[in-house]
């Protein structure tokens, strides 16, 4: 068997030690005769699971007390109708900054539900608007900000500073580098990024922002009926905590954010040093903003692009397609793809720059 190195944007690359402890446990979960994935979300056995994963995770990310955590199904899509739902009342007016596809998705799906000022916006996406050039409403119910835009490898370099409630998708960047959690109202991710396995999604949020949900939200999707539960208002992914849980063991080990953060860092500096040091490959983002965890990146021309897949594809390196709406080619290097992973890259995009340059 040999593993790859996958750069796909998600599902996602995770830890081989991970992987190995899941497969250890798979047929029986510390003697107890059942694999995780049977046990009852209800059962003790489960909750010392889910309560385990939320303590690692909160010293991780350095959660306030104030905050609570929530594990939910729905990715972070179906938060983008939660977020109205949960803090809005009909008629009222929240801001958006739209920075990327995601942002834009957010944007649209929050309409159906309130009033949606789109405060800034950087179209064609390789920038993130300065916050003085914000045209901030009166009294907005929250602000709305995508930390990373996955799709178009372009990432927020400081914290916004604003009176509403500052609600953040930090979907593909969660984990990677220290965050202030206080600095925001709610913060939310899908897992399969950088926590885990698709089929989960974390949202932290605010304890004074619960309560508002308006009353015919359905409960799934009421924040507050589901912290009440403890997550379990109705079955969770319970498999996907649990590895999620694993992850986060990984990350200790690692570390933690803190140290993650330096490897993410230099594999993201030497991956743009690649780029930019060559005429042939180009990535067109504001240099302040790049993402450290999407890196996109084009040829001179899109018809070598499939050569360009194709070998590297038979060299172990896959999934350096860009997302489908943009075309070109994108590099994600989560907390899990190790730093050899990038210098195997880099070594290709050499190689097959003087072939074709
Ligand atoms: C992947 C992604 C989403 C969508 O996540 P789902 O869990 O598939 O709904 C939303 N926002 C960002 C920033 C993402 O990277």
């Amino acid at each position: 068997m040999k593993r790859v190195y996958n750069f796909s944007a998600g599902p996602a690359m995770l830890a081989e030690e991970v992987l190995q402890k899941a497969a250890d446990e798979i047929l029986d979960y510390e003697n107890h005769g059942m694999s995780v994935m049977e046990m009852s979300h209800r059962g003790k056995e489960f909750l010392q699971i889910a309560e385990e994963t939320e303590a690692d995770l909160r010293e991780l990310m350095k959660i306030p007390a104030n905050y609570k955590v929530l594990f939910l199904q729905g990715g972070a899509t179906g938060q983008f109708a939660a977020i109205p739902m949960n803090l809005s009342a009909p008629g009222e007016k929240a801001d958006y900054i739209m920075t990327g596809l995601w942002g834009k998705k957010a944007v649209k799906e929050a309409g159906k539900y309130l009033d949606v000022n789109v405060a800034a916006q950087s179209e064609p996406f390789n920038t993130v608007p300065e916050q003085k050039s914000w045209k901030l409403s009166d009294n907005p119910a929250y602000v709305h900000i995508t930390s990373n835009e996955t799709i178009n490898g372009v990432a927020f370099n400081y914290t916004p500073e604003v009176e509403a409630p500052l609600v953040a998708d930090i979907s593909s960047m969660i984990l990677s580098e220290p965050l202030d959690v206080s600095k925001y109202g709610v913060l939310y991710a899908g897992a399969q990024k950088n926590i885990g396995p698709a089929g989960l999604t974390i949202v932290i949020v605010r304890e004074d922002l619960l309560g508002k949900a308006r009353e015919d939200t359905p409960m799934i999707w009421n924040w507050s009926e589901k912290s009440v539960s403890g997550s379990m208002l109705n079955t969770p992914p319970t498999y996907s905590w649990y590895i999620a849980g694993l992850v986060c063991k990984w990350l200790k080990s690692k570390g933690g954010v803190e140290g993650i953060a330096k490897v993410n860092k230099r594999k993201a500096e030497k991956l743009y040093t690649a780029i930019d040091e060559s005429d042939f490959y180009k990535n067109e983002v504001d240099m302040q903003y790049r993402s450290k965890m999407n890196v996109v990146f084009t040829l001179p021309d899109p018809e070598l692009d499939k050569a360009f897949k194709e070998q590297a594809y038979a060299r172990g390196l896959k999934n350096l397609g860009g997302h489908r709406s943009i075309g070109g080619m994108r590099a994600s290097i989560y907390n899990a793809m190790p730093e050899e992973g990038v210098d195997e890259l880099i070594k290709f995009m050499k190689e097959f720059e003087s072939k074709n340059g």
